[in-house]
């Protein structure tokens, strides 16, 4: 991990995403194979999408909850698609106490088995339904390639998981929960992003429909952001979740899962950073504002941190997050030291600007031909910082979108033999027809393309499947993906 210069984002995407994590100390590596240490810096992102999502699960009514990390390894076997899909990435615990164990654990790699043979407890009649529950915890899905946030052992993440009496509530609950992490992504991590449903070969182990959201990265590929589920019928049976209806009859509920991990932190790294380092979405920075200090004599140095503490104040008391840099270090040095950090506004502050009661504002990035510094009042700073917070965003959000709609092609009315080579040398998205045909959606893999999602949108007159050329009954987003 040599700090210095970073490789260009442009001509050296992974070098550049390898080196950036580390320098600006968002992690770092650990002597656990396939897992990272978040430092303070890094893991203050996820405390800030922890804070602000937990916030909107619960306005939907969601109650949070702590299930073990070990699960009896039985569990997972009574639902056959289920250990099917998961078993290749199972760490297994077999010894315990000095001895082996009667029946092994496997660590959590999603907990839907032991949740419903907890709700197979809590759950008797429609009266206790909705059950609606969320968990912030760590999951373990052994890696043989791995990359930090984007695919490790062990990662971070919440796991959403509720009961309903009937499907269409419990179809319209996992589209709900899609929605508020398209609000997250697209607002406050200023990503943009294509909704929809996953074909029946992509979706969950155990899933009878799987909804998610995929973002475009810097070279072209698509990364999965989050996933809502609604399970198939027979999966909480199988743990013997049960309850009374109305009617006098037992039934078994239908059950949603929707997640989303510390993956979102590594897209935000690769969508808005640049060649000086991390550009951070103003919601999630641990610092929004930086106050850089400018003093030569002792005497300045009281002078400036007084007026640089006020300010702070003022800040701080509009929930805008600052931190005063007065190490004893050069402020060129300090400059660079919060651009690899991504923090979104620096503000400058020396004695000639105390003395006129302003101090210089430099956003980490502007939009074209518009100012790098502009003086600020000290009493038009908290309005000001917190409008200059708004654009950034916004502009953070308008960059990552006008680069994603340029590498959009439309080959509704085209053929895999038209669009396939080129996904397969320059990757991009492709929105193509589909005849819900395996076959043809298989197809997709001699050029290393998968359908990502099937979009929720009309289809065009004359628009015919990619693989097969018969009309087609869907739109789908095509691309080769992480
Ligand atoms: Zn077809």
């Amino acid at each position: 991990m040599s700090s210095g210069k970073l490789p260009s984002k442009s001509h050296d995407f992974f070098g550049w995403y390898n080196e950036v994590i580390y320098q600006a100390q968002l992690v770092d590596e650990s002597p656990t194979r396939g897992c990272v240490v978040l430092r303070p810096y890094g893991y203050a992102l996820w405390e800030n999408i922890v804070h602000i999502m937990d916030k909107r699960f619960k306005e939907k009514g969601i109650e949070n909850a702590y299930f073990p990390l070990l699960i009896p390894e039985s569990f997972l076997k009574k639902e056959a698609k289920h250990v099917e899909g998961f078993s290749p990435e199972l760490a297994v615990v077999t010894h315990a106490g000095g001895k082996q164990l009667e029946e092994p654990y496997v660590i959590r790699p999603t907990s839907e088995t032991i949740i419903y043979h907890m709700m197979a407890r809590w759950i008797t009649s429609w009266r206790d339904l909705p059950m609606q529950l969320n968990q912030w915890a760590n999951v373990v899905r052994w890696e043989m390639r791995t990359r930090p946030f984007l695919r490790t052992s062990e990662f971070l993440w919440q796991e959403g998981h509720t009961a309903h009496a009937t499907r269409e509530e419990a179809l319209e609950k996992a589209k709900e929960m899609l929605g508020v992490y398209i609000k997250f992504i697209t607002e406050e991590l200023c990503i943009p992003i294509f909704a929809g449903e996953k074909t029946p070969k992509e979706r969950f182990a155990g899933g009878d429909a799987t909804f998610t959201m995929e973002g475009m990265m810097p070279d072209g590929k698509a990364l999965q952001m989050g996933t809502s589920h609604l399970l198939a019928h027979s999966f909480p049976a199988a743990y013997g979740v049960q309850f009374q209806d109305k009617d006098g009859q037992m039934k078994s509920p239908w059950c949603t899962s929707w997640g989303t991990t510390t993956r979102m932190i590594g897209a935000a790294v690769m969508v808005h950073g640049d060649d000086a380092g991390l550009v951070l979405p103003p919601a999630i920075a641990q610092y929004q504002v930086v106050i850089v200090p400018i003093f030569k004599t002792d005497e300045e140095k009281v002078t400036v941190l007084a007026a640089a503490n006020a300010q702070k104040q003022a800040l701080e008391n509009a929930d805008i997050r600052v931190h005063i840099d007065a190490r004893d270090e050069r402020p060129g040095a300090k400059f660079f030291h919060w651009e690899l950090r991504g923090v979104p506004i620096r503000l400058e502050l020396g004695p000639r600007d105390v003395a006129q009661q302003s101090l210089m504002m430099a956003p980490r990035i502007v939009a074209e031909g518009a100012d790098r510094k502009i003086t600020v009042a000290f009493d038009a700073l908290v309005g000001t910082v917190h409008g200059a917070l708004k654009t950034f965003a916004q502009l953070l959000f308008t960059r990552a979108k006008t680069y994603r709609d340029a590498q959009l092609s439309n080959a509704t009315k085209g053929t895999l033999e038209s669009f396939g080579k080129n996904i397969e040398a320059y990757n991009g998205f492709v929105k193509a027809g589909w005849c819900f045909d395996r076959a043809c959606e298989e197809a997709l893999v001699a050029y290393k393309g998968s359908i990502r999602c099937i979009l929720d949108e009309m289809v065009p007159d004359e628009a015919q499947c990619f693989g097969c050329q018969k009309p087609a009954t869907h739109v789908v987003l095509a691309a080769k993906s992480y």
